[in-house]
């Protein structure tokens, strides 16, 4: 008698022992401050809202527009291009997916080591390290400084642990988990001497003091990955673009899935791209809970780095961060904390509201006094 084959022997050794990415934790309980996936604490623009009931209402049974086509004009207006210029994806997520699968060969399919690597900085988003595995292409993994700046090109020169050749290098600019700005400047330097693909990841740049969407409209070879997901306050919708070459997009454009941006998605970054004042003031208000919460935390004896992004990378005191984590969440603030050796001595806080704000406070006072 036949019996079915066992599931573990249908599935390729690569997936089998793959660790797939844990995104943060979205509770089930309510009542939780959550400062641990960097949303914004802000809803979005009633525009924004009006915009998608009123889709909802009628346009359900249609198929969205495949290329997300009123999104794309309306950003290459924005950003002063053309729709070539830009792709839009299920979240940035996808794209940087997308962005392996065009331009990385597989390990296996390799003569040549730069073409099947994807390089990328660590600490940064780690999300990067498992799409390099799903592909089954080589990570080549190198440190940012101890204050989690980029290394100086002469450093990156004579290290030879850096590959000016690698076929896709992964910036992300603002830097998560630090918070770390960097200049376009610096950004640019390195773009210069990258032979490769380099995505400058700008998730977070609407609180950062530069933004290099420039070097996307200078150079052949260097896309800016943006979401609407952080400062758009859209992240239950899952938009995100890539700004880049025409010829990169038409690549891209290629593997694309035939739906893959929902039409509400499209509505709602539509919408958002019609008012944008109200947007702005939201991140001055971010802005500034963030520079107070980084005075107060530190006044508590938190060594804080400066940030240029909707959360901030805190040494917290007296417990290690692991510790922090939990006593937090025991008074219902969630908090990320990462387990990686560079980083497990820091807490990453979303910036939430005022009232959130104070609330951490609170807790972190009050963590304290009990010892
Ligand atoms: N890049 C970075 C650095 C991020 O932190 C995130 C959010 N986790 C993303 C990209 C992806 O965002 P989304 O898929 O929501 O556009």
């Amino acid at each position: 008698k036949r019996t079915s084959p066992k599931p573990a022997s249908l599935i390729r050794p690569l997936v089998r022992e793959l660790h797939g990415y844990v995104p943060g934790e979205q509770p089930k309980i309510k009542g939780l401050i959550k400062l641990n996936t960097n949303e914004n604490p802000y809803p979005p623009s009633p525009k924004v809202l009006e915009a998608i009931k009123s889709a909802v209402d009628g346009r359900l049974r249609l198929y969205p527009n495949p290329t997300a086509q009123l999104l794309r004009e309306k950003l290459a207006k924005l950003h002063g291009c053309k729709p070539e210029n830009i792709i839009v994806g299920n979240g940035s997520d996808e794209l940087l997916a997308m962005a392996i699968r065009t331009f990385v060969e597989p390990a296996s399919r390799s003569g040549e080591r730069s073409a099947s690597t994807v390089q990328f900085f660590t600490p940064s988003y780690s999300l990067y390290s498992v799409l390099t595995a799903i592909h089954g292409a080589r990570a080549n993994v190198v440190a940012l400084d101890k204050e989690f700046g980029i290394p100086p090109l002469v450093l990156l020169k004579k290290s030879k642990a850096w590959d000016f050749k690698a076929a896709l290098t992964l910036v992300t600019t603002p830097n998560a988990p630090s918070g770390r700005g960097y200049t376009t400047k610096e950004l640019e330097a390195l773009c210069r001497e990258q032979q490769g693909v380099v995505v400058l990841d700008e998730a977070y740049v609407d609180f950062a003091r530069e933004n290099a969407m420039q070097l996307a409209l200078k150079y052949s070879h260097v896309i800016v990955s943006r979401t609407f997901s952080k400062a758009y306050s859209l992240c239950f919708q899952r938009v995100g673009y890539f700004v880049a070459h025409p010829e990169l997009i038409a690549a891209l454009d290629k593997i694309r899935d035939s739906y893959n941006v929902n039409g509400l998605g499209q509505v709602g970054a539509l919408a958002t791209l019609n008012d944008l004042k109200y947007y702005r003031t939201n991140f001055q208000k971010i802005i500034s809970t963030r520079e107070r919460l980084s005075r107060e935390l530190t006044a508590l004896g938190f060594e804080v780095l400066p940030s240029q992004t909707n959360f901030i990378f805190a040494k917290p005191p007296s417990f290690p961060a692991e510790q922090w984590l939990e006593k937090l969440r025991a008074k219902k603030i969630l908090v990320r904390w990462f387990k990686y050796p560079n980083v497990k001595d820091y807490l990453r806080i979303t910036i939430g509201s005022d009232a959130e704000a104070d609330a951490l406070m609170r807790a972190g006072k009050a963590i304290l006094k009990a010892g």
